[in-house]
C-alpha cells in the first residue's frame, strides 16, 4: 500500500493555513508608524473558505487596520470537496502559497473600509 501523505505538493491543510496566516501577521507593519503589529491584537472578523479578514489596532499609534488574506490556491477552481478524481490530478500544479502573495494583497487593501459588499462585487 502506497500513501502520498508525505507528498509536499498537496494543498495545505487547515493547520498549515493557520500557521501561514499567523506567520504573515508577524511580518505586518503598521501603515502609519511602521512598527510591527502584535499577533495577539488581531481578531478574525470574517472567513469565507480561504479568504480571511482580520482586523487589528496598532498599540503604538492606535491606527486601525483590516487585513484580507487570500489563499490563492482555490481562486480559480471549485471548492476542493467537489473536485473529481481527474481534477484532483491537477492539484500538484497549483502554485504554492507564499507569504509574499498575501503581503501584496495586504498592501492593496490598506484603505479597505470594511464594506465587504463593495469589495466582493468590484
Ligand atoms: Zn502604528
Amino acid at each position: 500500500m502506497e500513501h502520498d501523505s508525505t507528498n509536499p505538493q498537496v494543498p495545505p491543510d487547515e493547520n498549515s493555513k493557520r500557521r501561514l496566516v499567523l506567520r504573515l501577521l508577524t511580518r505586518l507593519r503598521c501603515s502609519e508608524c511602521g512598527r510591527l503589529y502584535d499577533t495577539e491584537d488581531f481578531v478574525l472578523v470574517h472567513r469565507w473558505q480561504d479568504v480571511w479578514v482580520l482586523s487589528t489596532r496598532c498599540r503604538h499609534c492606535n491606527d486601525s487596520c483590516h487585513v484580507v488574506v487570500f489563499m490563492h490556491l482555490e481562486a480559480e477552481t471549485e471548492p476542493i470537496g467537489d473536485l473529481t478524481p481527474d481534477e484532483l490530478g491537477t492539484v500538484d500544479e497549483w502554485p504554492a502559497i507564499t507569504a509574499d502573495d498575501v503581503l501584496d494583497v495586504h498592501a492593496l487593501l490598506q484603505e479597505f473600509d470594511g464594506d465587504f459588499d463593495k469589495l466582493f462585487t468590484a
